[in-house]
């Protein structure tokens, strides 16, 4: 039986004059509800990944966690929104790769990744695969490259906007190949899935969070996946070097964001939350079962996130300018 117990009358004033200076200096954190901003569709792989782990954050933090989806170009809408927003802990962003091209591909940017955010901590990194809808012709990568290199005015693939990773991995497919693609972009991966499960375009390469159910469902044509040695979840599947594509590698991190200036105890409360959150035997499952897993405790810290940030932005500016791409 649970044991009510009821707070003297003294003690709750205490409580509210004591809650009153909270919010009069600022108060301990967090004192109310938290959004994570999640650039893309809902239902699409980073939604999956912040849903995932906006309940176990929550418990942590003691505080509701609600996550919105803020859509448009590629994922800049969200983090530009979130660069401006107040550094108090209450805006978060979740965002992948994409905020270590955005600089590259977007010359016009309203807000610098490395300048305008703290980093609160990695999250986890996802393997991409090539993919067909139902009734594509291809049934394997080489026959791919020679049927978009035969149908170039035809093929379509689609993305998630210049700065998803989906654009990214297709970029790099051209580049490998020195093929040209037909990019249809698309809000987030939910409704590029939905047009690829009905046939109304034809391939993509996406996040396995979100392709590992379909294929192994065989609702859609896997040609590979883009990691260095094929995955457990998926051990038929061949790797992109296997299917002579040597140079196609990449895998989609994750991190969590708060707007420069946030102070330090708050960014550490986040991060001990996401800490906390990717311990989670239902966290861990779950995205074992989806073809991925939590990054090590040891980096899941600033540092670690804000290093990654600098590598990665370093080593796909020199590739997205030789493809000479840009989003003006
Ligand atoms: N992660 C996807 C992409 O970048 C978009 C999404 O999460 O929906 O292609």
């Amino acid at each position: 039986m649970r044991r009510l117990w009821k707070a003297p009358a003294v003690l709750v004033a205490a409580a509210l004059v004591l809650s009153a200076c909270d919010l009069v200096g600022g108060g301990a954190y967090p004192s109310r509800e938290i959004t994570i901003v999640v650039p893309f569709s809902a239902g699409g792989p980073t939604d999956t990944v912040t849903r995932l782990i906006a309940e176990p954050m929550a418990a942590e933090l003691e505080a509701e966690v609600v996550v919105q989806n803020v859509e448009g170009a590629g994922g800049t809408v969200a983090a530009g929104q979130v660069a401006d927003a107040e550094p108090d802990g209450y805006t978060v962003l979740m965002h992948h790769i994409g905020m270590s091209t955005a600089p590259t591909l977007y010359p016009d940017l309203a807000y610098d990744p490395l300048e305008d955010f703290e980093m609160v901590g990695l999250v986890t990194e996802v393997p991409m695969t090539f993919i067909g809808s139902p009734n594509f012709e291809p049934n394997t990568m080489e026959e791919l490259i020679t049927y978009v290199e035969e149908n170039s005015d035809t093929v379509n693939y689609a993305n998630a906007g210049i700065g998803a990773a989906s654009q990214l991995c297709g970029l790099l497919f051209e580049t490998a190949t020195g093929l040209d693609l037909n990019e249809v972009p698309y809000e987030g991966t939910q409704p590029a899935m939905e047009d690829l499960l009905g046939d109304q375009v034809d391939f993509m390469c996406d996040q396995t969070t979100n392709t590992t159910e379909p294929i192994l469902g065989d609702q859609v044509k896997a040609y590979a996946v883009t990691t260095p040695e094929r995955i457990e979840t998926l051990p038929d599947l061949p790797t992109t070097a296997e299917a002579g594509l040597e140079d196609l590698q990449v895998t989609v991190w994750h991190g969590l964001y708060v707007p420069a200036g946030t102070p330090e105890e708050v960014v550490s409360a986040l991060n001990t939350a996401l800490a906390a959150a990717l311990q989670d035997q239902n966290v861990i499952d779950r995205l074992n079962a989806l073809g991925t897993a939590p990054v090590p405790q040891d980096r899941v810290t600033p540092e670690a996130h804000r290093e990654l940030l600098q590598s990665q932005t370093d080593l796909w500016r020199p590739i997205i300018e030789e493809a000479g791409v840009t989003a003006s």
